[in-house]
């Protein structure tokens, strides 16, 4: 595809530029994954130094606790491999935790050093992997000690636990009330080493209390009785910010380390500021004008009752930009805001322009990020009442990344 690169030279361009040159970070020099710039596909950029200042926003703000990142969903849409390197190498990233068993793998694959706990379900096959890689499991089935012990033997050395406490989430762990017989009686077990006990809140802020207090009374029983049960953790995001006693001896974090604020933004970002950490990004590929009359898109969505431009950006709710974005989300090219207008389909979204032509094609457009308060997640969320995990987390996986 030939390119005009004065019309390209936006910080993506200038990124593919630069980045053929070693990039510094945290003092060590790493190689970026580069799409070259005379391409029309949509990417996500990422900036490893709105992650850093995340972590430490997030570390400060649980009071100096350890921070177990969870990465799951693709490090919630960042890119698993590429955002953990990035995390690895701060001093306040205990490890990592995740919810697949192939995503453990994969991390452990790639050079991760710190502790990894698989949080989710795997089977004997998958036990072996995760214990022979060294990847913390989690157990929470009556039956866990038979199994871990038939692979510990097979492995030949004891395996690193953390028991999944179920405070009234109903989702996974062992339920509160049974689980003091069943911890001391893991105790007991040469085969498993109690690395930690953990449990997830449901988020309702007077339960998420109920919950904490039937987790530390587990906790007291356990200790009467002489039986351990590790590092506690249980504050995610939400609990870091508002259940200061949930902040335990470690916190376990996702939304936040990438720049969004969890459940109240207005409210967070007065507590403690977090900076979006990604951008999602296209290139024009289509201007024209409309008469009026004309429609746009799927079921004639939009009508133009005047003569107006609209753009076309190759990027659609298969790459994990909402539907939804057509009921008031916009879009930032150079400085300006452009509505989504019609319907986004499984490729494309437009835009309308207005009377006057002020975008190209190959000109870059912002979708999501920290640019402009309306690009930023936390309003599109509040703009079109979807969930701010969505926005991250639905983001395609094949999205090529690039590290700015
Ligand atoms: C996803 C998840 C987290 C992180 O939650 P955020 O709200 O993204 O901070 C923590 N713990 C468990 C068990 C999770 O599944």
């Amino acid at each position: 595809m030939k390119v005009n690169r004065r019309t390209f030279l936006g910080t993506a361009a200038a990124t593919a530029l630069a980045a053929s040159l070693p990039v510094k970070l945290a003092g060590k020099t790493r190689k970026v994954k580069v799409i070259k710039d005379d391409q029309y596909d949509p990417w996500i950029e990422i900036d490893p130094t709105a992650l850093q200042f995340n972590v430490k926003q997030l570390h400060e703000l649980s009071g100096n606790r350890p921070i177990l990142a969870v990465v799951k969903n693709n490090a919630y849409g960042l890119g698993l491999e590429n955002t953990a390197k990035i995390l690895d190498e701060l001093p306040e990233i205990a490890g990592f935790a995740d919810v697949k068993t192939v995503d453990c793998l994969t991390l452990r694959k790639s050079g991760i050093k710190k502790p990894i706990l698989m949080m989710g379900m795997t089977t004997e096959e998958g036990l072996h992997e995760l214990a022979r890689n060294d990847i913390q499991v989690s157990i929470y089935q009556k039956d866990s000690r038979k199994m871990l012990e038939a692979a510990a033997k097979k492995l030949g050395k004891s395996i690193n636990v953390h028991l999944y406490i179920d405070t009234g989430m109903n989702r996974m762990g062992i339920p509160c009330h049974e689980a003091l017989p069943w911890i001391t009686d893991i105790n007991k077990s040469k085969s498993m080493t109690i690395a930690g006990s953990f449990m997830s809140f449901t988020e309702d802020p007077d339960f998420d209390k109920e919950q904490l207090n039937r987790f530390l009374q587990l906790a007291a029983n356990a200790t009467s009785a002489g039986a351990k049960m590790g590092t506690l953790h249980a504050a995610s995001s939400n609990g870091i910010y508002h259940l200061p006693e949930a902040r335990l001896a470690m916190v376990r974090p996702g939304i936040g380390i990438y720049g969004a604020y969890p459940t109240h933004p207005g409210i967070e970002k007065e507590i403690k500021m977090l900076k979006i950490a990604y951008r999602l990004c296209a290139r024009v590929v289509r201007v024209e004008k409309m008469r009026k009359g004309d429609s746009v898109s799927y079921g004639r969505n939009y009508m133009a009752d005047e003569p107006t431009w609209i753009a076309t950006l190759p990027v659609g709710h298969s790459d994990g930009y909402l539907r939804k974005a057509v009921n008031g989300a916009k879009v930032l090219i150079g400085n300006t805001l452009y509505p989504v207008i019609g319907a986004v389909s499984a490729s494309h979204a437009i835009v309308e322009v207005g009377s006057e032509k002020s975008v190209n094609v190959g000109d870059r457009a912002i979708l999501v990020g920290p640019d402009h308060p309306e690009i930023h997640p936390s309003y599109i969320s509040e703009k079109l009442g979807v969930s701010v995990y969505d926005i991250l987390m639905h983001m395609s996986a094949r999205l090529p990344k690039i590290i700015i």
